[in-house]
């Protein structure tokens, strides 16, 4: 199949989450970008979800890192590198190699991850170089270690096709990996009896199409799978011809779940105390599961991120190894990765405690096959520090050179504020990135360009083992490099062989050729078929999985296990015992409430890229908080205040959405506000910084905190074309609009919004709207110049968003009569009624949702999306339209 068609759409892969979809993307004649799915991608078969539909709208050069700079001062490369070069060098020259640390990240392509870790663990001789993918999957790779042998994942996406029971266990899919979860969607509609069973503290749209949902309490997901393994020794369901040819460990398993959950028999109403689940809940759970035979457990997240990440993944292989459900059609456990190429980092050893190609540290034949593979005597013998260690020693002045790369740990690494101090206080940081202004950049001396999205070349591998091509679209902005090229140039300064590679093709060679050398059948990675491959064979390369037996897609291997064969010494695979352990920082009565965090619908990670796009920004415009409604009575809080959040560690402001779809004592906070982008948004100075003892993952979904109402005097929406100075402001979000920003201010001074407003627009010449209410304390006031609205806002002492949410449209319009009868009147008419936005595909607003179901009197959410083209896009708002309908409907007749 031609990679370039007659209509020039270039095959490529998206950046944000696991599930490694299949784009088309193509450059238009007004040079933007346009994208589309990959109709022949088996990772998602042309489906995309909203993010990956507005790819192409992040594809802007605003703010894109476009220089070297040292000092803030613009360089060029050769002074960057050789200053990059010099500082790391002395630094191990003088205080040893283990003073010197890379973090980098999920959204590097592989061969960059592989020359990065080649550098480190191979020729710098430290294993210092750790990943953001440590406070994603790490527990799951620790997990897999522990089970197999062998970090693998042994099932396919195929099998959400195949399964008679889902589980998940974690994971809001259908906001955290839509296209999965529309595969889910999608054989349950082909299949009504396909049952899906949701674990997750709270009620998410991923319950849509649940049958059941297992509302745990948080951390006590070893407790419910210590119970199933009991209840399926209870019930006589174990598997015991496979336990017997496959396995070792069930006596020492099922003891440590009989001490957990009862040793006489499972004992319900302990269980249901600690796990807080009805009884009549668990048993339908675990009947189901032992009645079926193809059980698939989706987990992810909120399994991994937990002080006992390592156990609760353990306890859930431990339930299929002892079923023998596992890698078969339609059954296993599923890891679920966050990030696009986090599995591309396992599989070049970009955590500190691996070595590449599924190698391993505490193997001494593992090191001398690098050693000789890669020509060094440098080769790292021990670990390296995991995330919260590695910043940890940057704090302490251990490390004196730090390179981090395409990632922001300012904002996302727990106990935030203490990751930027130490930032602050190391000798030498550099950052490579695509993003001029982020957190991390801000703390940085030395700043890399680096390529975006559609100027990187190279390969990345999804949840499911398959590896598919990133291809460039377009060339490199401004200055940007390729980061491979980066890293290499450093390496070579330092004095180091082994790095002149001329293209990512060469080093994907090598790297194929690294997981076949002296492998034989003894590690579950190996894609050495490809390392003979030439330029033109990698760059028509089609999404494959690993192991790869030959080079053909056909004959690569999809699942690992239905026969044992499993990667320890006897090849058993071991069933592990795990006991329920509580979090490790417990609530208290100064920190009474339990808060999680986690992503939302339209964003991902620190919004550097999909808050590039207007059309992601409408659906969760601030930072929030969701609280249960009893809970909100108690702290006398309401829908719209603005909360004061405080932990042990930090604190942060977000505004409070009062929501019975949380349990009780539990707090949600997003994880993707800044300090760029908001002024107390960021969720991750409050987390814990607790690990898992084995991972080092730490607890994000987990930390005590307090809540209290922060009392202001007056807000403001704000729009603006330009961007505003929010140094004035106590409390400031700034969200990309249209044509410009759209600001939610607070003040806790009488008058100040209006006051700096004014002296904001005053120096402008043009036509002033204004209406001002003194009484009520409402202003609201418009500048029009040249017949478009130049800045626009609204303050009083409360501001409705939900009745403003016309003027974030305000600066795409002319302003015409609507728009000027909006600002003095404060109701929207015209084309200014759609409200706050629900579908971010096709950008129909709530206003328009409800219109619909009131005048056409709809009954399903097929209607609503006839009549109004909501949903029709990923689909990822259906369940939203179905809670509008719910409570704007007349009938109720939900179809999916
Ligand atoms: Fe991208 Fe969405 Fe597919 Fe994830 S599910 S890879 S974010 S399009």
């Amino acid at each position: 199949m031609p990679l370039f068609s007659e209509s020039s759409w270039i095959k490529t892969t998206c950046p944000y989450c696991g599930v490694g979809c299949g784009v088309e993307a193509r450059v238009t004649t007004s040079n933007s970008i346009e994208v589309r799915g990959d109709q022949s991608h088996p990772a998602n078969y042309g489906r995309l979800c909203s993010k990956g539909i507005a790819l192409g709208d992040t594809v802007i050069n605003t703010g894109r890192l476009l220089e070297p700079m040292i000092q803030q001062q613009a360089v060029s490369w050769n002074q960057a590198l050789d200053k990059v070069a010099q500082g790391f060098s002395e630094s191990i020259q003088n205080y040893g190699p283990d003073s010197v640390a890379f973090y980098v990240s999920g959204q590097l392509l592989t061969e960059d991850y592989y020359v990065a870790n080649k550098l480190m663990k191979g020729y710098i001789g430290s294993g210092n170089i750790d990943t953001n993918s440590r406070l994603c999957m790490s527990s799951s790779v620790a997990g897999h270690k522990r089970a197999f042998g062998s970090d693998t994942v042994p099932n396919c996406y195929e099998d959400f096709e195949q399964a008679d029971l889902i589980l998940l266990v974690g994971s809001n899919l259908a906001w955290c990996h839509p296209v999965l979860y529309q595969r889910i969607k999608a054989a349950k509609a082909a299949r009504p009896n396909l049952k899906v069973v949701v674990v997750d503290p709270r009620l998410t749209d991923s319950c849509d199409e649940a049958d059941l949902h297992l509302a745990i309490q948080p951390g006590t997901d070893v407790l419910l799978f210590n119970g199933l393994l009991n209840y399926l020794a209870e019930h006589k369901h174990l598997n015991q011809t496979y336990i017997e040819a496959h396995t070792q460990g069930l006596s020492d398993a099922l003891a440590s779940a009989r001490a957990d959950t009862g040793e006489k028999g499972l004992n319900y109403p302990h269980l249901s105390r600690l796990t807080g689940l009805p009884i009549a809940t668990l048993d339908s759970f675990y009947q189901w599961f032992a009645e079926t035979e193809k059980v698939l457990s989706i987990y992810s997240q909120g399994v991994n991120q937990s002080s006992a990440g390592v156990d609760k993944v353990n306890s859930i292989l431990n339930c299929h190894l002892a079923t023998g459900r596992i890698g078969r059609k339609g059954c296993g456990p599923f890891s679920i990765t966050g990030q696009p190429n986090a599995m591309g980092g396992r599989e070049v050893g970009g955590l500190a405690n691996m070595l590449a190609a599924h190698m391993e540290f505490d193997r001494p034949e593992h090191r001398q096959n690098l050693q000789q593979f890669w020509q060094t005597d440098h080769i790292a013998t021990r670990p390296g520090l995991k995330a919260v260690e590695l910043f940890d020693a940057v704090a302490k002045g251990k490390i004196k050179a730090l390179w981090i790369m395409a990632t922001n740990p300012v904002v996302s690494m727990p106990d935030a504020n203490r990751v930027k101090t130490a930032l602050e206080q190391c000798p030498l940081v550099v950052v490579s990135d695509c993003i001029a202004d982020t957190d991390t950049t801000r703390c940085a001396d030395i700043l890399l360009p680096a390529q975006g999205w559609a100027e990187k070349d190279g390969t990345v591998t999804n949840s499911e083992r398959r590896i598919s091509r990133q291809r460039a679209l377009i060339p490199s902005n401004g200055k940007a490099k390729a980061d491979w090229w980066i890293i290499c140039q450093v390496a070579l300064r330092m004095g180091f062989v082994g790095f002149n590679f001329s293209s990512s093709a060469d080093i994907f060679r090598e790297y194929a050729a690294l997981t076949g050398f002296r492998n034989e059948g003894k590690r579950d990675l190996d894609i050495s078929p490809l390392s003979t491959i030439s330029d033109e064979y990698y760059e028509q390369l089609l999404p494959q999985q690993w192991p790869l037996i030959v080079a053909d897609t056909d004959i690569s291997q999809k699942r690992f296990f239905s026969e044992g064969d499993f990667y320890t010494d006897n090849r058993k695979g071991n069933l592990i015992p795990v006991r329920f352990k509580p979090p490790q920082t417990q609530v208290s009565s100064s920190y009474p409430m339990v808060l999680n965090s986690g992503r939302i619908r339209d964003q991902w990670h620190t919004m550097t890229r999909t808050g590039l796009a207007p059309q992601l920004n409408g659906h969760r415009p601030e930072p929030m908080v969701s609280i249960n409604p009893q809970d909100a009575r108690c702290f006398e809080l309401s829908d719209g205040d603005i909360a004061q959040l405080n932990s042990r560690w930090g604190q942060a402001k977000a505004r409070i959405l009062i929501s019975s779809e949380m349990n009780p004592g539990q707090l949600f906070m997003p994880m993707h506000w800044t300090a760029v982008d908001s002024s107390e948004g960021k969720v991750c100075p409050l987390i814990s910084p607790d690990v898992d003892p084995i991972s080092g993952q730490p607890e994000l979904k987990f930390t005590p905190v307090s809540i209290q109402a922060w009392a202001f005097r007056s807000e403001a929406m704000v729009i603006s074309r330009t961007e505003l100075d929010t140094k004035p402001f106590d409390y400031w979000v700034r969200q990309r609009i249209q044509q410009g920003f759209l600001y939610y201010l607070a003040s806790s001074q009488e008058g100040l919004l209006v006051t700096q407003m004014k002296v904001m627009t005053g120096q402008h010449q043009g036509v002033r709207l204004q209406y001002e209410n003194i009484s009520e304390e409402l202003n609201r006031y418009a500048l029009i110049i040249n017949k478009e609205i130049h800045h626009a806002w609204v303050v009083a002492p409360r501001v409705n968003q939900d009745k403003y949410a016309w003027l974030s449209t305000l600066l795409t319009e002319e302003a015409n009569r609507d728009t000027q009868q909006a600002i003095l009147s404060g109701e929207a008419c015209g084309s200014l009624q759609a409200g706050k936005t629900v579908c971010a595909c096709k950008q129909v607003g709530e206003s328009s949702i409800v219109n619909c179901i009131r005048e056409q009197s709809c009954s399903s959410t097929e209607e609503i999306s006839l009549h109004t083209q909501a949903g029709t896009g990923c689909g990822s708002c259906i369940p939203e339209l179905g809670r509008l309908l719910r409570e704007y409907g007349s009938s109720i007749r939900l179809v999916s």
